[in-house]
């Protein structure tokens, strides 16, 4: 219980009496050096000398006491344990912006930093925009997550006034390419501080209409064994699984091999085809449909993240080469065919194979002189094979 007479109450600024309707309200009166929160339902207007009687009709709702000496740490582990992240997003263009959406429709918080001026958009967005790291870091967010061109991650990471954050901050990357940034953060990043490479596998375009089954590549690199740290990660991870991703653990050596052969492939292929500049017709199959947006999905990336999966995957180069290669091959097969049948064409049925003309050539050998072909072998034919 609380003693009423000890309420420390003035007149000039009386909640009560500043009153104006019935309605059940709340407010904190001053009491010695804590607050108490109370309500009540109570008429509008009345003397202030009337407050012991109606404090009879207020119902406490907390009763204070002195705060435990451990509250502030207390408020720092109910954080930690809460479900939502403050989110740190370096590098807010395309990509940044597109994964603070759903950072933010999941309620967690979003604090944004970028080279350009993006305050507007991030306003818009529901997110703060720093132009300053230091401030930025001051925040002491949970999550740092780098989204910057791949050519620039370094040098972004090297700038970063990380003696502001808190001690094992969780530092994510969402690179296109995997062992560089865990080889950069490994070289850059003090041991306490926690690790998470992860690839979305999707773009502002391909994931449009929703993350369902769409491919989240991630490697804990190094997460510290606390239970918060463990948990921080794994919520960071959860924000993907509750928008429907598939979730593919592997380690950023990896996920390069895969992504060389299937990713950097399909790049190249959709910017060979955009400088084909691929028109609608009139007669579109669905083959060509997939073609086009394909031209129109790499079309909407940035030169320097293709340039960024060629420079930064050490398979890129092998992928390059192989394709040309298999242009080669397949060029050489289909002029084989046509030769096969331009020759048809220039020589109908009477051409023969070699190895038939061989098996028709008599079983010793002729005379000097004489010709080494049947009788009825025509004079084209020898020519022909003579070309062989
Ligand atoms: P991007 O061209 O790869 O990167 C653009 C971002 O990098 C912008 O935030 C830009 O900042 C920043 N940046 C570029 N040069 C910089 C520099 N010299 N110094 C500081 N910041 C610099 O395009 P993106 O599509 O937004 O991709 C961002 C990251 O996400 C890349 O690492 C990419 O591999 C990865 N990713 C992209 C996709 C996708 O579909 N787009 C999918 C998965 C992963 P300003 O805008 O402020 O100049």
């Amino acid at each position: 219980m609380i003693s009423f007479s000890s309420v420390r109450y003035s007149p000039t600024q009386n909640p009560v009496a500043s009153a104006t309707s019935t309605a059940t309200r709340t407010f904190l009166i001053p009491y010695h050096y804590h607050t108490r929160k109370l309500s009540f339902t109570s008429p509008p207007f009345f003397h202030p000398a009337d407050l012991p009687r109606r404090l009879n009709r207020l119902r406490v709702q907390a009763i204070d006491a002195a705060q435990p000496y451990d509250y502030e740490a207390q408020l720092v582990n109910r954080f930690a344990q809460s479900t939502k992240l403050k989110i740190s997003i370096i590098g807010f263009g395309n990509f940044g912006q597109f994964l603070a959406k759903a950072f933010i429709r999941q309620g967690h918080t979003v604090f944004a930093h970028s080279r350009s001026d993006y305050s507007s958009i991030a306003q818009s967005l529901g997110a703060a925009f720093f132009f300053d790291t230091h401030d930025l870091c001051e925040q002491h967010p949970d999550v740092i997550l780098l989204c910057t061109s791949i050519i620039s991650t370094e040098s972004v990471l090297k700038s970063l006034p990380i003696q502001r954050l808190r001690r094992n901050t969780l530092f994510v990357d969402v690179l296109s390419v995997k062992e560089f940034p865990k080889n950069i953060f490994l070289q850059y990043l003090p041991s306490h501080f926690d690790i998470l490479c992860s690839h979305p596998m999707f773009g502002p375009e391909s994931g449009k209409n929703g993350w369902q089954n769409l491919a989240f590549v991630f490697d804990k690199v190094r997460i510290g064994n606390e239970e918060s740290r463990l948990r921080r990660a794994e919520t960071f991870l959860d924000i993907f699984k509750n928008e429907g991703c598939r979730m593919v653990e592997m380690t950023c050596a990896e996920h390069d091999k895969y992504a060389a052969g299937s990713q950097f492939i399909t790049h190249t292929m959709g910017r060979i085809l955009e400088k084909l500049q691929l028109q609608s017709t009139p007669v579109n199959t669905k083959g060509y449909e997939t073609l086009l947006n394909l031209v129109e999905n790499t079309a909407s990336d940035s030169f320097d993240l293709y340039y960024g999966l060629f420079m930064y995957n050490k398979n890129a180069m092998e992928q390059l080469e192989r394709l040309d290669l298999a242009f080669e091959s397949l060029k050489k097969e289909l002029f084989g065919h046509l030769h096969e049948v331009l020759r048809k064409q220039l020589f109908g049925k009477s051409e023969e194979s070699p190895k038939l003309v061989l098996s028709k050539l008599p079983k010793k050998l002729p005379k000097n002189g004489t010709s080494l072909l049947p009788a009825s072998t025509s004079e084209t034919e020898t020519v022909v094979n003579n070309n062989n």
